[in-house]
Formats: C-alpha cells, structure tokens, sequence
C-alpha cells in the first residue's frame, strides 16, 4: 500500500499553489466585498487546466479524483466560497453533461464548459424536498418536441448567473418513487426563468440562487441520460461530488488550522507564546491528528474511485469526517484570535459559516450515515 502522493500530482498541486498565490489571494477581499467571483476566474482555471473536467482530443475528459482533491483542497484553505463556486460548475453541473449528456450535447456546449466560458450549476433541491430527492414537485410535462418545465429550485450555487443547469423534475409522476423524475440539461438565459439571489452568511462570495420556471421549453435532445432515471442519475452526481466536496470540507478545516498555529506561534500572553501553554498544543495535536485521519479517508476514496470500484460508502465516509473535524476545528481555530475572530473582515470569521455550509451541501450528515449503514448491510448480508 502506497501512501505517497504520485509525484506528477504532488507536483501539480505545488503548481496549483503558485497559481492561487497570483490569481486568488490578491483578490479575495474586493471579491467578498462585491459579493462574487469573477467569471474571468473560471477561465483562468480552465485554460491553465485545473477543472476536473477537461476538453481532450474533441472529449470531455475527467482528471484524477486524487488531483480534483488537492486542487479543492487548496482552493479551500484560501477560500471556501470560492471553491464551493468551482466545485458547482465542474462536480454538480458539469458532470451531470459528462456522465450523461448524448455525444451531440457534449460536442455543442463541452468545449466552452470545461474551459470556464460557459458556467453551470445544478437545480436539484426544492422547498418541499432536499434530503429526500425522490420527493421534488418540479413538473416536467411532455409537449411537442420537448418537455415544458414549471415549479422552483429553491437553493442553487452559482445559479444567478450559470449560463446551464442541470435540473431534475418530475417527469413521470404515475411511475415508482425510483423512476418518476428525469434530468435535463437547461439553457437558463431561456424565457420564463426567474433568478433571485438569496442572502446568505456562508460560502462567501459564492450566491444562492431561487430558480423559479414557469413553463420553461427544453427541447427533447436537452434530456440528460434516460427519461424516468433522474434519481439514480442524481445521486450518482452526489457520489462524484462528495469527494470534491470532501476534500473542500478538509480543506475548510486545514485553512483555519494553519491560520490558528501561525497566531498561537506569535501571541504572546503572560510572558508566553499560545503554543508553548501544554493545553493549547495538546488541542493543536489532537486537532492535528484528527485531520490526518479525514484525509487518509479521502484518500482512500479517491483511490477506489481512480481504481474504477464502487465507492459509494467511502466517498460518504470521507465527507462525514471532513465535516465533523471541520466542524469542531474551525469555532477553535476562531478562538485562538480571541475577539478579532469576530470582526467580519478578519480571514478566521468566515471558517467556522462555511464549515456549517459543508455540512449540508451533497447531503448531511445524516445522509451520509444512510448511506455509509446502507451499505455496510449490503457487505454484510453479502458475507465480505
Ligand atoms: C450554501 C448551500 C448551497 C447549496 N447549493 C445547492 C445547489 O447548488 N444545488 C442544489 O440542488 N441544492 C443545493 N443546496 C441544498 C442542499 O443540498 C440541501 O440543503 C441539503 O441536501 C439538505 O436538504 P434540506 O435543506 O431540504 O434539508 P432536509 O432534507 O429537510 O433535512 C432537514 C434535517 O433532517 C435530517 N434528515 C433528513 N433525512 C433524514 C433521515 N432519513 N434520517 C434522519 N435525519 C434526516 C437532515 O440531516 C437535516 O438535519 C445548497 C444548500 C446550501 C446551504
């Protein structure tokens, strides 16, 4: 078993570093102030080929999970909200095209998408159903040459200004619980598409976005995968993006680390530096090696998934722990800076909001233990 990072990867992520320090960090605050990352970010992103999903020989292509990981990771430690705003465009929209968008419809909007030209998100939640898909209202009714699509998504990242989403509706509303809903891929600048920017305190500068259709045209070529299998095609996009999302939560919980152990290296209080009182560096060890445990996990899980295996328990267990660490970890880190933490300015504030916003995005912690009980009964029952 090897645990080293491939040096091509290692060497990329260093890379990648390089490239945040010159086209993120001088930025953030004017992008927290104006509330939104710059589509020209994106671009930057995909022409120096950091979207997990790339333009290839006239393909879509996905790099390594274990490459997507580090790049998430180090987007996070800088900024959750700008790496949420990624993650929405590659691993909840994009993907959607990749994994089963016809030929026809990769040729047409492919190239542009992986490049960061044209930005997606995805319409899944509504206000009647999160947690529980299968139990979303959007109306897809069938209509001559297409589907007219009516109701409200009601929490969508990057939806106020995504060119494409990838949206789920109820498309056979007499079939099963598990074939009633299909996907589609919507053009969002159509008619009859209502936009509004929700408020929010967490996963700045990221938005939130209301996405209200009424009577929406989506023409027939424009379903994604096969009509009456959007659940299982939605929660296939949920298993890809939690270990993305994994590795942001990690990241959320590293950044705040670091930042705390450069204060506690510095404060000095009653003649002594924060990191020289025992208690305060026993909380930094055992922080320290709660961390290391998240990210042997999420290594794990991307390593089945680049093995082509089936990851589903691993990819929810890498986010259950992600989250729960940076869960603990990010109020912590906040309060190694004492007051200043609560300054809205400060770099630590942010932290402990995005931590929350981990814990809901691609599932909740709750979710997560379906899954990861679901299938431990399955290996179970089945003598592994
Ligand atoms: C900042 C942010 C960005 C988001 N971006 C997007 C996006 O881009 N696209 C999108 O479609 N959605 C998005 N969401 C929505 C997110 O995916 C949902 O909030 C999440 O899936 C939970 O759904 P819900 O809010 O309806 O909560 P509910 O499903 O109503 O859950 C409420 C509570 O019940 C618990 N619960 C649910 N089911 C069970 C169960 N079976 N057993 C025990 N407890 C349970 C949950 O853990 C939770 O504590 C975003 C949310 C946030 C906060």
């Amino acid at each position: 078993m090897d645990f080293n990072i491939p040096e091509d990867i290692g060497g990329d992520a260093e890379n990648f570093g390089l490239f945040l320090a010159s086209h993120l960090k001088p930025h953030l605050s004017s992008w927290y102030k104006g509330g939104e990352v710059p589509a020209g970010f994106y671009r930057q992103m995909g022409a120096e080929g950091w979207l997990g999903i790339q333009w290839k020989d006239g393909g879509l292509a996905k790099t390594s999970s274990l490459r997507e990981a580090l790049i998430n990771e180090g987007l996070a430690k800088l900024s959750p909200g700008v790496a949420i705003s990624v993650l929405a465009h590659v691993n909840l929209g994009l993907i959607g095209l990749y994994l089963f968008g016809s030929d026809q419809l990769k040729q047409r909007y492919g190239r542009h998408v992986a490049r960061g030209e044209t930005l997606m998100c995805l319409g899944n939640t509504e206000n009647t159903a999160g947690s529980d898909v299968a139990g979303i209202s959007m109306k897809a009714e069938k209509a001559e040459g297409g589907w007219r699509l009516s109701g409200t998504k009601a929490y969508v990242t990057n939806g106020y200004f995504a060119d494409l989403g990838v949206v789920t509706a109820v498309s056979d509303p007499e079939a099963t619980r598990t074939r009633r809903l299909s996907m589609f891929l919507v053009e969002l600048n159509s008619p009859n598409i209502k936009r509004t920017k929700l408020n929010k305190q967490v996963w700045i500068p990221s938005d939130l976005t209301r996405l209200q259709f009424s009577d929406v045209f989506v023409p027939d070529d424009h379903l994604l995968g096969e009509r009456g299998r959007g659940l299982k095609q939605v929660l296939e996009v949920f298993t890809w993006s939690r270990l993305p999302i994994s590795a942001l939560t990690l990241g959320t919980a590293v950044g705040a680390f670091e930042m705390a152990l450069g204060r506690a290296r510095r404060r000095e209080i009653f003649g002594k530096k924060i990191v020289e009182f025992q208690a305060k560096a026993f909380e930094f060890a055992d922080f320290y090696a709660r961390m290391e445990a998240a990210r042997l996990m999420l290594l794990k899980a991307c390593s089945v998934a680049d093995a082509g295996g089936d990851f589903r328990q691993e990819s929810s267990l890498a986010k259950y722990l992600a989250v729960q660490i940076a869960r603990e970890i990010t109020p912590w880190a906040a309060d190694i800076f004492g007051a200043a933490s609560v300054v809205f300015e400060h770099p630590i504030h942010k932290y402990p909001m995005d931590a929350w916003a981990s814990s809901l995005g691609e599932g909740t912690q709750d979710v997560q233990k379906l899954v990861i009980f679901r299938e431990l009964m399955k290996k179970y029952e089945s003598g592994e």
